[in-house]
């Protein structure tokens, strides 16, 4: 008779054993970065010669598909189906990278060579491109289940495991893709993980993301500058108007003015989550200004609850060699950060009103190209969020946060409104972790945690699927 502390016994040997660290060596290996062109053939070896045979070995049938838009990252999907009555599990990852940024890491480190340096508080750093974003993180859930699978004999529920390519070009091709193969990806439940914890030494768990619009606003008067000696006091400054445009949206400490810009309340389940959550700068991250943003709220509640506006840049004139003169325009992009309760698509009509109604005429309001990511959460109260809750802390004796949504943006939507699975993401890495810069790394007990909590997961799944 096997039990679930035995898959967990298995999979800590594994990783004491240094074998978790020779596969993750193996994937970091492979060059696959996708902004660049020339690593084309490491994005499909990452999927044919190291994704393939390891799903394979788990009696996954496993078929990359061709990406409708970028030809170069094409999609993984592998699935077992063990009794189509059974509930299914969908997994997420993506084998590709950011550049490796060769020549900039410190003690001249290779971004494709796993280097372990010993660390005083963690134990061991593991450093090299793709550690924890994302190949780390998916090689840890795809050996939780295989432990799991080699001791219990199969997992008591069906898996579709999607591997994407393209994730650090922000995805193209996905939506498209899980909209043509909607039935074949239909799931019940996502597991899956990317991105830090909110506090290194505490699990955590998000149900979803915020979504983000990025805007301009300009304003032109004229074709070029006037000398502001001569014209000065008779020729409006737009950069001036410009400003008072967009303090009339948002106020001195942040804080929307404009109603339809945010939400009209907080759901209590969100609020209740929150509740517990406390946001700690890392050593090498910015201190927060208690006084900025939504006021009485704290400070999960405005990153996490609520939206926010900023000003992300803003021009006019040159700003190199001033000139005496009224400027012809003024520029600023901005944006906005929302939660599911707001529709995005009513942001700039409702900008665009309070402007003409308040006497800002002039004042052109538009969006960018692939300005917008949706908003998405699982409600806190859904099933899976307890059910997972319960199981992690089963296993790591610790309570894992809750966050409904990361502050951040993954494309959750896809998974959660046009597929309609619940949503559940378990970061492995932690906010130090230079994810997308020179010196990319994880931590050794982060990793061993990760690697028992899931193999938990994964475990207690073939026993209580959880169903809304
Ligand atoms: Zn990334």
């Amino acid at each position: 008779m096997s039990t679930r502390g035995m898959a967990i016994e298995a999979v800590e040997r594994y990783f004491d054993a240094g074998e978790f660290r020779t596969e993750l060596a193996t994937r970091v290996a492979v060059p696959s970065s996708s902004r660049e062109e020339e690593h084309k053939p490491d994005l499909f070896a990452y999927l044919d010669d190291l994704m393939r045979p390891r799903f394979e070995a788990m009696g996954f049938d496993v078929h990359i598909h061709a990406n409708p838009i970028l030809e170069r990252a094409p999609f993984l999907v592998a699935r077992r189906i063990e009794d189509p009555s059974l509930p299914t599990l969908f997994c997420y990852g993506h084998g590709d990278t950011v550049p490796g940024e060769e020549g900039r890491w410190k003690d001249g480190r290779d971004p494709w060579t796993l280097d372990v340096v010993k660390d005083e508080r963690w134990g061991e750093r593991w450093y090299g491109r793709g550690t924890a974003d994302n190949k780390g993180q998916h090689a840890i859930n795809m050996e939780a289940m295989r432990h799991v699978l080699e001791t219990r004999g199969k997992l008591g529920y069906n898996v579709t495991f999607l591997i994407e390519m393209a994730e650090e070009m922000g995805s193209p091709g996905l939506r498209e893709f899980c909209f043509s193969q909607k039935e074949m990806l239909k799931a019940d439940l996502l597991i899956a993980s990317d991105g830090p914890r909110l506090a290194a030494d505490k699990p955590d768990m998000k149900l979803g993301t915020r979504g983000c619009l990025n805007f301009r606003m300009r304003l032109e008067y004229r074709e070029g500058g006037h000398h502001s000696g001569n014209w000065g006091g008779l020729l409006a400054n737009p950069a001036i108007v410009l400003m008072h445009a967009i303090t009339s949206i948002v106020g001195p400490k942040g804080q929307i003015k404009l109603p339809a810009l945010k939400p009209e309340h907080m759901p209590n389940s969100v609020r209740s989550a929150l509740g517990g959550l406390e946001v700690v700068p890392g050593p090498d991250d910015p201190s927060i200004d208690p006084w900025w943003g939504e006021p009485n709220f704290t400070a999960a509640e405005k990153v996490f609850g609520w939206n926010t506006f900023e000003v992300l840049s803003f021009i006019s004139g040159d700003p190199d060699k001033p000139q005496n003169a009224v400027p012809p325009f003024a520029e600023a992009i901005c944006q906005i950060r929302f939660v599911v309760e707001t529709d995005p698509d009513t942001f700039l009509p409702a900008i665009r009103k309070h402007l003409e109604d308040n006497g800002f005429d002039g004042i052109v309001v538009d969006t960018m190209r692939q300005s917008m990511l949706g908003a998405s959460r699982l409600d806190p109260d859904h099933p899976a969020v307890g059910w997972a809750s319960a199981s992690i802390q089963k296993t790591l004796g610790v309570k894992p946060g809750i966050i409904p949504n990361s502050g951040g943006s993954l494309p959750n939507d896809i998974f959660l409104d046009m597929l309609g699975m619940a949503t559940l993401w378990v970061p492995h890495s932690y906010a130090g972790c230079s994810q997308h810069a020179p010196n990319e790394h994880v931590l050794a007990p982060l990793m061993r945690d990760g690697l028992r909590m899931m193999t938990g997961l994964f475990w207690d799944l073939g026993e209580d699927f959880p169903r809304a």
